[in-house]
């Protein structure tokens, strides 16, 4: 089983960011955090002995900003995780970062000695005006000393968040500019490089400096010659894309988010965390208030959805075709009885003849160019889900 603990706050709202974080400011604070972590073991007892002290492979701490958290708090969450699941010797325990949080006396290395073994550095950008654009909290050279810190509190596996597709006064990142980006990325020495184009969220402030004409989007063939381009730049310097947005160096995939694309059971605690256990998916309440209280009535998945073989297939298609390696034929037939060659055969076809996507090995998969243009070619295969 994976298990994703969410971190609900964040020291201040990224001017990109539609999630759901709480705002962390003084004693006000210090409380939420209090009555969180409180909360959060009392929910990973109850699924402790629900699952009957189930194996953990993965452990991922995600947000919001885990790295708020100290280091001792950390500890106290992953030594309840170690006495309540059969935490694997060998997992990988993940947290995901911001710079500036990482850069706090000691952190780095309080972190290391909780048995976190890799690091997700949120770093978006290496350029100083970019990352004011976005709102980040870092400077680039705060980014690159909390990679070099990182390095040196003994963390071996060092992720690195970038994105592309962004925004700009009279003309958005060109293709030039990001391959500047991940030359100095790749220069930071990291084992894993997550690339994401950015989506505009409604109701930002970036979204709305774009609608109203501060900022100017790059335009979509432009956003196109940056995916590939730099697709190629990352897989000529040793990281090898497994996923769309995803490139590591051999043996560093993220097992934690492979898991999810590989359909793997899932247990999320925290407030606004799915989990996927049984066939059964719920999701907790996003309000600290509301998932406090689910957590005390003892039943978090009450409102739990059974899924049925139309969202089993659905899911299939959506996350195996993120991967490289793409959808196993067999597990299609496992699923419906049915092939999907057959199955999809007047889809497949055009596809393969355009170059958006090959069968090889027992296995469908997009190319590259289908991964850029992925969200169409999914709306086609679920529009004739039978
Ligand atoms: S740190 Fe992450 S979760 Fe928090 S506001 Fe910024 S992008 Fe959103």
């Amino acid at each position: 089983m994976l298990l994703y603990i969410h971190v609900p706050f964040c020291r201040r709202r990224c001017r990109y960011c539609a999630f759901a974080s709480l705002p962390l400011e003084g004693a006000a604070g210090h409380r939420e955090i209090s009555a969180y972590l409180a909360t959060l073991l009392g929910e990973m007892t109850l699924w402790g002995e629900r699952l009957g002290r189930a194996r953990v492979e993965t452990l991922f701490f995600g947000g919001g900003t885990p790295s708020l958290l100290p280091p001792e708090a950390l500890a106290g969450i992953l030594e309840r995780a170690r006495s309540v699941f059969a935490l694997e010797a060998a997992a990988e325990i993940t947290l995901e970062a911001n710079p500036e949080s990482a850069l706090a006396p000691g952190w780095l290395y309080g972190l290391r000695k909780t048995g976190v073994n890799r690091l997700s550095l949120g770093v978006q950008s290496l350029e100083d005006d970019v990352l004011r654009m976005l709102g980040r909290a870092h400077s680039a050279r705060e980014a690159a000393q909390a990679c070099d810190l990182a390095r040196d509190a003994g963390i071996a596996n060092l992720s690195l968040d970038f994105m592309w597709g962004l925004p700009g006064q009279g003309s958005g990142q060109s293709q030039m500019q990001w391959l500047r980006q991940l030359r100095q990325a790749v220069a930071l020495q990291p084992d894993h490089i997550s690339a994401y184009g950015l989506t505009l969220e409604e109701g930002t402030p970036l979204a709305e400096a774009c609608a109203d004409g501060r900022l100017t989007l790059p335009l979509e063939r432009e956003q196109a010659s940056q995916y590939l381009a730099g697709a190629d730049f990352l897989e000529s310097q040793g990281f090898m894309q497994y996923e769309i947005s995803n490139f590591a160096r051999m043996g560093f995939a993220c097992r934690h988010n492979l898991g999810y694309w590989e359909g793997r059971e899932y247990l999320g605690l925290g407030p606004s965390a799915t989990s996927t256990l049984a066939g059964r998916r719920w999701t907790n309440p996003a309000d600290p208030a509301a998932w406090r209280k689910a957590v005390r009535s003892g039943s978090p998945d009450a409102g739990a959805e059974e899924l049925d073989l139309p969202t089993r297939l659905r899911e299939l298609l959506l996350l195996r075709l993120r991967l490289n390696k793409g959808l196993r034929l067999q597990e299609w037939k496992a699923l419906t009885g049915r092939s999907f060659l057959k199955d999809y055969a007047s889809l497949i076809f055009p596809l393969q003849q355009n170059g958006l996507a090959a069968t090889r090995r027992g296995a469908f998969r997009l190319t590259r160019s289908g991964m850029l243009v992925s969200d169409t070619i999914l709306a086609h295969f679920f529009a004739r889900l039978k």
